[in-house]
Parts: structure tokens; sequence; C-alpha cells
């Protein structure tokens, strides 16, 4: 008899599972094992896929793995399932789904680490020193901090980063100790407020699920309410043994929801995201394995994180781009942790004050349970919204009259203003009045955006910097002029015109390190003083600041007139979340909107009636036309230096589609950004209403890609439902 084969993924980018002969030491291999194979000239660690694979022909050939690294296997059933199902769903590499699944220090072959958690507390001194005041800065935050209990360092590294330099200070001081986190180390637990009879009907509505798989959407703007709700079923979840993965879309927003979390809960959070130290890491992923992490909190890559006694698995801000991975395995961790939750039995909750299209079709259709928030505790009224026509006023800096006004009004009465303009930078495009001339990037073909401060013409398609000339390199002429309005500008405008007032600018210019978008804002929540702070979308989340009452949007246009079919519903989305800035607390608060269309229907909408309404037309301008989420679409993308190797590969890619495939085909044609960083761009995109039919065409073709001659002269990636583009 032939021996059994074993079927391995690799992490590389082919879209093919790998054989090879079992290790010499013998049987007990399982599927998610990992295995330490020869591959190419080097050794490679994969995951065992299948042990049962019957030996094709020329099974004599196969090389022999060299060694098994996991007597258990380090994924279980319900994980390989999922993965299996993704690698198939996203067309992806399935040796790439498995490594995204793994943190990168499991994927080599070494012993797993130990489960416990570095822990750090105060000691009796370090508690005096607090009470006392006796120390300053990066000490006195993270004394503060441990103030509550001891804290595991992947907690500190998601609220205090850099907080390291000051723990080893402390600990040579003595006024922090480090240990060793044990399970079931309890905490203190502060109570939960007395619920609202919407929240809980939500909580009533999920909990009465835990145990099956049932997805729902939580519609409730920022403020309303949600995250209680997530407490509240965590905490359930938590009475029945039972673990919860919560999912956020930025790690920016994760220290306060870790605060709220841990203070309520009574037991350690796992933290799980990319800016965590790779051990760390690793660490807590084997916690969740083992079972003794119950709560989970992370960002994208968090949806893989085992959960064998799983209970709960909720998405907040499930609208956010930023769960679509946009590289390599091109996955949507909203979309997979609806499939895992499927898979493990358990309810689903997606949260979002502007939900998606796609998830409000799929309330429409039946498969989710809409849930509602529509009164916001912790505000007295909604904010009032009214739009500025900037056609008929005399601009300065691209601000109205009516919008410094209202500046100037709220910083009298000692309040605080927003100015959102979703652009870095000074200006742009910097302009030739003379022979109409501007900076371009080389490599892009796009305008160079000015920046001021940097002394510098900044691609924000590439990153190419340029000097800024001192003349016009067309016709000489010495007046070059900076056009349009960034944040920079907008900050130096209002400097000038509020002297005495402090303008913050925050973008990511001005919070490159992680530490000081919070250190910027702490400053702002405490006291209650007047202030303008100026900034990009960053600023359009969480951060809770209730002295700040007016939120002026400096521009909207550019979302309104986008090509994009997916712009409006951005649009949207970010409007309603910016103006949620707007008197969170006890002071009622006012949105500000300045646009040169004043009448655009979804402004008019959005405003007189909302975001739901707002949305429903959108889905119905989106049924009509065939666009997601009533089709669906695949992207193929590839570029290269050279336009030609582009155009033959997609030409070929095109004539490779099965005979009578049915799917709608726009391309092969350039991308909407056709050169970027030098490097030609081209698409082909494919479309189909059912997504069932689009799948059975494309497994085939996709795995075929691969082999085609030209292939190898592009760089080429397939995006499936992608959620932009360009
Ligand atoms: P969301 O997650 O929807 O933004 P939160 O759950 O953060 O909303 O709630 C917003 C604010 O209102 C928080 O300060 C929260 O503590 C408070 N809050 C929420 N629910 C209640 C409630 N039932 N009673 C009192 N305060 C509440
Ligand atoms: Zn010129
Ligand atoms: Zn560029």
């Amino acid at each position: 008899m032939l021996p059994a084969v074993l079927r391995v993924a690799l992490p590389v980018p082919l879209p093919t599972l790998f054989d090879y002969l079992p290790p010499a030491s013998g049987g007990g291999v399982r599927p998610g094992s990992r295995v330490l194979v020869p591959f190419g000239r080097g050794k490679a660690v994969g995951v065992v896929v299948a042990t049962d694979v019957a030996p094709a022909v020329g099974a004599g050939r196969l090389k022999r793995a060299l060694r098994l690294l996991d007597a258990e296997p380090l994924l279980d059933v319900e994980l390989m399932q999922t993965l299996a199902w993704a690698a198939d769903y996203w067309l992806g590499a399935p040796g790439e789904a498995y490594a995204n699944a793994l943190p990168l220090a499991l994927r080599e072959a070494k012993p797993l680490p130990p489960l416990g958690e570095e822990t750090w507390s105060l000691t009796i001194i370090g508690r005096s020193a607090l009470d006392a005041g006796s120390r300053r800065g990066g000490s006195r935050t993270l004394l503060a901090e441990l103030a509550t209990g001891p804290l595991g360092a992947a907690e500190l590294d998601a609220c205090l980063p850099g907080w390291r330099a000051a723990a080893r200070r402390l600990l040579a001081a003595g006024l922090v100790e480090r240990g060793e986190r044990t399970a079931g180390s309890a905490l203190a637990t502060r109570a939960a407020p007395p619920l609202s009879v919407e929240q809980q009907d939500a909580v009533a509505a999920v909990a009465g699920s835990l145990g099956h798989y049932q997805p729902f959407l939580l519609d409730g703007v920022t403020g309303s309410g949600k995250t209680e709700v997530y407490l509240a079923l965590i905490e359930r979840a938590l009475a029945q043994g039972r673990q919860s993965l919560l999912l956020v879309p930025e790690i920016g927003l994760a220290p306060q929801t870790l605060r709220r979390l841990r203070e309520r809960l009574g037991v350690p959070v796992e933290v799980i995201h990319s800016n965590l130290a790779e051990g760390e890491r690793a660490r807590a992923w084997l916690r969740a394995r083992s079972g003794e992490a119950k709560v989970i909190l992370g960002t994208r890559s968090a949806v893989f994180t085992p959960l064998p006694q799983a209970g709960l698995v909720i998405v907040d801000e499930e609208h956010d781009g930023a769960y679509k991975q946009q590289d390599g395995f091109r996955y949507h961790a909203r979309d997979l942790a609806v499939v895992r939750a499927r898979a493990l039995g358990v309810p689903v909750l997606l949260g979002s004050g502007t939900p998606s299209l796609e998830s409000l079709a799929n309330v429409e259709a039946g498969r989710y349970r809409a849930l509602h928030l529509r009164a916001r505790p912790g505000a007295v009224h909604p904010p009032t919204v009214q739009i500025v026509d900037m056609r008929a006023q005399r601009l300065d800096h691209g601000l109205s009259p009516t919008l410094l006004h209202a500046v100037a009004e709220t910083v009298t009465r000692g309040e605080q203003a927003l100015v959102f303009k979703n652009r870095r930078g000074y200006a742009p495009v910097l302009y030739c009045h003379a022979c109409g001339w501007h900076a371009d990037c080389p490599r892009c073909e796009r305008p160079l955006t000015l920046h001021a401060g940097r002394r510098a013409l900044v691609c924000h398609h590439c990153d190419h910097h340029a000097r800024i000339p001192a003349a016009c390199p067309a016709c000489g002429a010495a007046e070059l002029k900076p056009q349009g309005q960034g944040t920079e500008r907008l900050e130096e405008a209002l400097a000038a015109r509020f002297p005495d007032v402090p303008v913050l600018r925050i973008d990511r210019e001005t919070t490159r390190r992680r530490d000081a978008f919070e250190h910027l804002l702490d400053g702002l929540r405490d006291e209650a003083k007047p202030a303008i702070l100026v900034g990009t979308q960053m600023l359009a989340k969480g951060h809770d600041l209730p002295n700040l009452t007016l939120v002026a949007i400096a521009g909207v246009d550019e979302g309104l007139l986008s090509v994009d079919f997916r712009a409006s519903e951005r649009l949207a989305q970010q409007l309603v979340q910016v103006a949620g800035r707007a008197g969170r607390a006890t002071k009622p608060g006012r949105v500000l909107l300045q646009t040169h269309h004043p009448d655009h229907p979804l402004l008019r909408q959005l405003l007189a009636q909302g975001y739901a309404a707002a949305a429903q037309s959108l889905l119905a301008e989106r049924r009509q036309v065939m666009l997601p989420p009533y089709a669906h679409q695949v992207l193929l993308r590839a570029e290269a230096a050279q336009r030609t190797a582009v155009d033959t590969f997609l030409a070929a890619a095109c004539a490779a589609l099965p005979p009578g495939h049915g799917l709608q085909v726009a391309g092969p044609m350039p991308a909407p950004m056709p050169l970027r960083a030098g490097r030609q761009r081209g698409q082909l995109l494919l479309e189909a209403a059912n997504r069932r039919e689009l799948h059975a065409a494309l497994r085939p073709w996709a795995a075929q890609l691969v082999h085609l001659p030209a292939a190898r002269k592009v760089r080429w990636s397939l995006d499936v439902d992608p959620i932009d583009l360009y």
C-alpha cells in the first residue's frame, strides 16, 4: 500500500496546496498542525490541510516533510473550515489565508511560547507617590493607569504607547512591580448604568440568540449607547463561561473601549492588533486558543482568533473600510466575522451609526435582524445642521463669513469648535497664474500637494517629494500660487484670525507618533477651555470631547462629484460621523456644512430625513443600475513599468474566461489612476447578479491566471467585492 500523502498550505502567493509524504517520525499528523517541510532550496513552515490525500501519480517523487511541529493541531476544525472557505471566496492563495490567521511568531519552526502574560502593578510606595502627585509626565500617566489594578503588557501597549520607558524608571524607583497574570485574577468592576428600554430590547434580542447563529445589525448614532449594549452582552456570555470577540476598525479606538471593558467586566481583556509586539500577539492568540482568554478586543486580523468556547462576535463601526485588507490576502473582516459566527453557531452583532449599504441590504433581504437605538442618553438634543451656500459668499482661505462668525461665537462662549477638512497639507495645487502650469507628480501625473511646514511638494499617492520651485518652470513667472485649502492652511488662517485661542491641527502629520493624538485630545477633554481644532477624518471617530459644540465642515464637494459609485455612501457616513462630534455632553451642538451645491439631493435628504432615509435612496439607486450590493464584482488589477505588459496580460486574462460564462465584463481598461508611482495600471472588472455564478465562473479562471505567460511580466491581484476601484 502506498503511504498517505499530506496536503500542506505554504505561505506563498500561489493558488495551490503542496503535497508531501508524512515525516519519517511517523503518524499522528492531523489537519491544523504545522509541519516543517523542504521548499525550494530552503525550508518552510506550513499548515496541514488534509492527511488522507490519495497519492496522485508520481507520489513516489514527493518529498518528505521534515518534522511535525504540533502534536495537537494549532488551528481547530472550525478555523480550518473557515480558512478554506475564505481562500475560496476571496479567490486568494490558500497558503496566504492560513498565514494571515497565524501570528508571525507562530509561523516559525519554534516551540510555542508560554501562555503567561507579563503584568505590571503599583507597589505601596507607588500608590502613595500617585496620591502625593510627586511624578510628572509619562511616569504619572502610567501610575494613574495602574491605579485601577494590574495591567497586562498588551493592554498597556494599546492604551499607553511608549509606556516601557516609564515602567523602567518606576521599576528602578520601586514604585511599580512586574508580575505574571494567572488565569482568574479578579479585577475590580464598575456597575453598569441602568439601560434604556431600547438598549434592553437590543440586549434581550441578542441574548435570546446566544447558543445559535443569528446576525444582527445594531443601528445607533455615536453616543446612542451601543457600547453599553456590547458590554451587557459580553457579561452574559461571560456568565456562561463563553468567549466574546469584539472587533474595532482602528487601534486608535481601542484604548477607550479597552478601559470600559476592563472596568466593567472584571476579567483580563486580550488585545490583538498589528502594533503589538509579535511575542505578545502570539501569546494573546494562544490564550484565546486555550479558552483562558474570555474577552478579545482587536482590529481586522483579530477576526482569525481561535474561539473554542465562542459565545458572541461583535463588529463595531461595521461600515468602516479599514475592515477590508487591501493587499496580499484581500479579505473583509466584517464579512468573515459573520461567516465565523455561522460556523461557531453564535450570534454576531454588527454595530454602526451609519450602516453600510451591504448590511442594510442584508436586513432588507431578511438575513440580518435590525435593532435600533434612536435616543442618545449622553446628549440632550441632536445637533442642528445648517447648509452654508459658498457661492454667494466672500471666502477667506475657503472659509465663509457664516462659518467664521459661528467659530467666533463658540470660542467666545468658552466652547470648542472643530473645522473639518479631509485634506492634509497646505494646498492641493501649486499653480502659475501667468501660464496655467501646475506642479504634478512625475510618477503619478497628479497634482502635488503643497506642504508649507515641510517646505516641500508631496504626492499623496506615492509619497514622492519635490522642492518648491522659486519660479514657474514653464514660463519663469515668480507668481506661483497655492490653490485650494488643506488643514495646514486652515490652521494658519484660523490662528491669524483668532490669535487668543489655541488652534490645534489634528491630522496624520501632527500625530505621526501614536501617543501624540491622545495627548493632544486629553488636554481638551479635561478642561472647559475654548479651542479650535482643525482636522481630517481622524477626528471623525470616537473621542468624546464634551466641550465641543460646533462642527464646521469646510468642504464636501469632492465627495459629491466623485465618479466612484461608493462616494455618496462614504460622504454620507463621514458627514454623519463628523457631525456626531458636536454636543455630546450637556451642551447643544451645531453643525455647519459649506458647499457649492446646496441643492444636491443627497445633502438635502441627509439633512431633512437623516442617514437611514438617505441610505434607502442610495440603495434604490444601486438596485436600479444593478450595482453592489445588488450585483457582485471581482476586479483584476495589473501593473507594470510598461503599458504593453499590462495590456497583454489583461487581454490574455480576458481571453481565458470560460466560454459562455455569462458575466458582465468591463475592460480591459486603464485604472482610474492609470499611472501610479511610475507604474502603468490597468484593470478588468467582472460582474454578475448572482454571486454563485460569479464564483463558479471565476474559480477555475483564477487558478489559471498564474500560468499565463504574460502574468510573469506584471504584478497582478484579484479583489473580490472591491471597495474601491482605483
Ligand atoms: P456608542 O457606543 O453608541 O457611541 P456609548 O455606549 O459609548 O455609545 O454611550 C455614549 C455615552 O452615554 C457614554 O458615556 C455612556 O457611558 C453613556 N450611556 C450609554 N448608555 C447609558 C445609559 N443607559 N445610562 C446612562 N448613560 C449611558
Ligand atoms: Zn508659468
Ligand atoms: Zn506620485
